[in-house]
């Protein structure tokens, strides 16, 4: 593994940092709106600010030009994502379908899908969601019930899916759905680009603990789809699914620790600013956090090194695991520092940094569960990594 920063991905931090600084005033409005519970609100803002991202093609530096990227490498995409958590700026709104949904669709989708879908996703100009879950397919995804029929140039479309993030908000799903039901589980599904306003799609919003509404259930009922709107072939959705999960997992993991790092400086300030960084045990349970951090971004160096020498990467499973849960006992850190305040939530007089560690304290329960939870990462180190045997 080479430790050196390579020139040309310098020379992106570089100029990208440039033009973070210039917008900093988006990260500072972000820092009023991020906790606040108007959703509506929220998703406006993130949409002007991809949209603003994406007139200098900083979305997807590693896509082709013709559909909006900078046909750089996909070091270079991790780059613009690192420097965008250093910088405690905004999420993509359309975040999930630029990391999981855009990079499947270019491998998987015809040239006709590519043009049309690609530009103004990462533009923010129609927003996806990705229906996967069902109410009994999760970690167990390949036991998926919702049916797609084909009848003539059309397939119609019947069943559940739930914890679809911004359904509520969003134009089109990739949706995976079931078109063989007498094949084995994991063959006979294929993945459908579902239009959210057509007849028979109903959305219901799910409150989250945090109080926001992002989770949806949606309901199909006789929702008719093109047949063009099938990506890659016909029954082979599971090798759709297995490379948009790979993409999710890699790149979002290798910002993570960056995200992390700033979280820690910011805690830190506070315990400085209280005083309460002059108490040993606070300052020892600090250091901690900060070591395990930095052991976090080598596990993400190790990730890139893979990724840069065309390897398949083999600890994005460990990576998830430790980070997911180090964020959650970070964030009980912050909040026991807090004494009796850490009760208080936004709004009130004297609750601190008007509860923005609450609420990520409650957000991160769900770290543990998105995108594979725990268990499923434990039972993969131990049958992939570790050679040892499924029961
Ligand atoms: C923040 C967030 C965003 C999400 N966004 C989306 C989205 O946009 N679209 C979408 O489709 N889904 C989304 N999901 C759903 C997510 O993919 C599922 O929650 C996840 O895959 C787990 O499935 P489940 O909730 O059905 O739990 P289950 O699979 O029912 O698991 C329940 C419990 O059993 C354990 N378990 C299950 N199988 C095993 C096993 N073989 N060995 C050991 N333990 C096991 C699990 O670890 C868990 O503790 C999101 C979830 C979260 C938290």
């Amino acid at each position: 593994m080479d430790f050196e920063p390579i020139a040309s991905l310098e020379t992106t931090r570089r100029e990208f940092r440039a033009w973070l600084n210039a917008h900093s005033n988006v990260c500072t409005r972000w820092r009023e709106l991020r906790h606040g519970e108007d959703t509506r609100k929220r998703v406006e803002f993130l949409r002007h600010w991809q949209r603003t991202l994406q007139s200098e093609r900083w979305v997807a530096v590693h896509f082709p030009e013709e559909v909006g990227g900078r046909g750089g490498s996909l070091l270079e995409h991790l780059v613009v994502q690192q420097e965008l958590a250093r910088a405690d700026a905004p999420p993509l709104i359309n975040g999930a379908a630029v990391t999981i949904f855009a990079p499947t669709l270019l491998l998987f989708g015809t040239t006709q899908q590519r043009q049309r879908y690609l530009p103004p996703l990462l533009a923010a100009e129609e927003l996806w969601c990705l229906g996967f879950s069902e109410p009994n397919a999760g970690s167990d995804l390949a036991s998926l019930r919702t049916r797609a029929e084909r009848q003539g140039d059309v397939f119609v479309v019947n069943g559940q899916k739930v914890w679809t993030t911004y359904a509520n908000q969003a134009d089109y799903g990739l949706f995976l759905v079931r078109t063989d039901p007498q094949a084995p589980p994991h063959r006979g599904i294929s993945s459908l680009i579902v239009p959210m306003r057509s007849s028979g799609v109903t959305v219901r919003p799910l409150r989250e603990i945090t109080g926001d509404t992002d989770f949806n259930e949606v309901f199909l009922e006789n929702v008719v789809v093109p047949a063009t709107n099938l990506v890659g072939e016909l029954n082979r959705g599971w090798d759709v699914i297995l490379t948009a999960l790979g993409h999710e997992r890699g790149t979002l993991l290798l910002v993570d620790h960056v995200r992390r790092k700033v979280e820690l400086e910011e805690l830190h300030r506070w315990l400085r600013a209280t005083g309460k960084a002059n108490d040993l045990l606070v300052r020892q349970r600090f250091a901690e956090f900060w070591t395990e951090v930095a052991i976090m971004g080598l596990h993400g160096l190790a990730l890139v090194s893979d990724l840069q020498h065309g390897r398949t990467p083999t600890n994005v499973s460990v990576l998830k695991l430790y980070g997911s849960e180090l964020a959650q006992r970070f964030l009980d850190f912050a909040l026991t520092a807090q004494g009796p305040y850490a009760q208080l939530w936004r709004g009130d007089d004297r609750v601190v940094r008007d509860g923005a560690w609450q609420h990520t304290w409650l957000m991160a329960r769900a770290m543990t569960i998105a995108s594979g939870t725990s268990e499923i990462q434990r039972n993969i180190i131990a049958q992939r990594l570790l050679g040892l045997p499924r029961n």
